[in-house]
């Protein structure tokens, strides 16, 4: 089985071809560097994603404050993430990178605010 994909590790953009038997990877084509290899092995085997979301905030002048992953984390955890996510609250203030969840789903990843907020 083949399967197209663009790397997007770089600007580039190169346009990948993936060869899969078994569901492992037997070849890939199309990349310029060898980070494109790594990329389209990993998107086959290993897709990871950094989260983005929102949490309720109460005190602030929104009541939602932004939040993302500190790394990221594999495509099969996302539901379960945004699970831990939406049960918790928290409050103002809120600084930029503060750890709003520790170890999110037992990842070794913490979900970390996107901007600070004030208390009002
Ligand atoms: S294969 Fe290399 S050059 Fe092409 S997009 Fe990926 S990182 Fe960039």
């Amino acid at each position: 089985m083949k399967q197209e994909m663009i790397c997007i590790t770089c600007p580039m953009g190169c346009h990948l071809t993936v060869e899969l038997v078994d569901n492992d990877v037997k070849s890939v084509s199309g990349n310029t560097c060898p980070r494109g290899k790594d990329y389209a092995i990993n998107e086959c085997l290993h897709p990871l994603r950094v989260l983005t979301s929102t949490v309720i905030i109460k005190n602030a002048l929104v009541s939602r404050c932004p939040v993302i992953t500190s790394k990221p984390i594999p495509k099969e955890k996302i539901f379960d993430a945004m699970k831990e996510i939406n049960e918790i609250t928290i409050q103002a203030p809120i600084h930029i990178n503060d750890v709003i969840i520790k170890n999110v789903c037992g990842l070794d990843v913490d979900v970390i605010a996107s901007r600070s907020m004030g208390r009002v």
